[in-house]
């Protein structure tokens, strides 16, 4: 019986993955790159994007727009690097409210009143991987290197949400949590989203154990997990066990974006924590109701 499911689910998996959107608008400015959505910038209703890891001033391992206030980068390096980004992506650096990610599930509504939260500093989210809001004065903001960034937009409702999404919170599905918290806190309908899948680790890059290809496939069927012949071990696809939970809630394939930019192999553009072996910077997403 299960088996039959999982074939049923497959099968429209083909037929979703037809009708996504791929690619990315990239501009350059202030030597930062930055990639945003095509279906977002059209809206006219954000300013949102990921920035490279390009533009900064973090030296080497973090070179050079390095956002991680965790790793052994001088603080005031990344503090610089948050103007640079401020001022380059057009908000208010004092506007911004960064994600206190765990790997999890959660999801935070914030306003105003949480402006100037970030991670290891006095004030701070609750742990979280997912932030929404309907504030115009909050400029939403996560961190990555590697892991998606995960960005909604309610056209109706004048709300978004960003998310963090590594295998833990792709397996715990961060994308889902997301979607039914904005229903919740704004009446958001799910067939309303816009959503975008950011730059980070592609399906032929993320090699992972067999134990948890196992996991990923009783989770979300076998087309997200990629078995290898000759002894490698499988990939993993986080961004179709994304795009698999958001149809499973309800969101419209044809509004989802893929950026389809690898962390991982574009090292000229990105920070990759596989790639360096943890010795890397953090890459911020961010986006702001205008
Ligand atoms: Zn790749």
């Amino acid at each position: 019986m299960e088996k039959q499911t999982t074939k049923i689910m497959n099968n429209e998996i083909k037929s979703m993955t037809e009708r996504i959107l791929h690619g990315h608008i990239y501009i350059k400015k202030n030597n930062v790159g930055i990639f945003k959505a095509k279906s977002f910038e059209e809206s006219l209703l954000v300013n949102h994007g990921f920035a490279g890891r390009n533009g900064g001033v973090s030296p080497a391992p973090y070179d050079s727009l390095n956002f991680s206030l965790s790793r052994p980068d001088n603080m005031e390096n990344v503090r610089r690097n948050f103007h640079i980004l401020s001022e380059t992506a057009d908000f208010d650096v004092r506007s911004i409210v960064i994600v206190n990610y765990e790997h999890g599930n959660n999801v935070c509504r914030v306003d105003k009143r949480d402006c100037g939260s970030a991670p290891n500093t006095k004030k701070c989210l609750p742990r979280c991987d997912g932030i929404i809001t309907n504030d115009k004065d909050v400029t939403l903001l996560t961190l990555h290197a590697d892991c998606g960034a995960l960005f909604f937009l309610d056209k109706e409702h004048g709300a978004i949400g960003l998310a963090h999404a590594g295998w833990k919170g792709t397996f715990l599905r961060i994308a889902s949590r997301v979607v039914e918290a904005m229903k919740n806190e704004f009446s958001t309908k799910a067939e309303d989203l816009l959503v975008a899948l950011g730059p980070c680790v592609c399906g032929n890059c993320y090699e992972i154990d067999n134990d948890l290809a196992d996991k990923f496939i009783s989770e979300f069927g076998t087309d997200a997990v990629i078995r290898r012949k000759n002894g490698l071990k499988p990939t993993l696809d986080i961004s179709l066990a994304t795009i698999i939970q958001l149809c499973e809630t309800g969101v419209k394939s044809e509004n989802i974006t893929v950026f389809d930019a690898c962390t991982f192999e574009m090292e000229d553009k990105f920070f990759s924590y596989r790639r360096d072996k943890g010795q890397t910077g953090a890459m911020a997403a961010y986006m702001k109701l205008v």
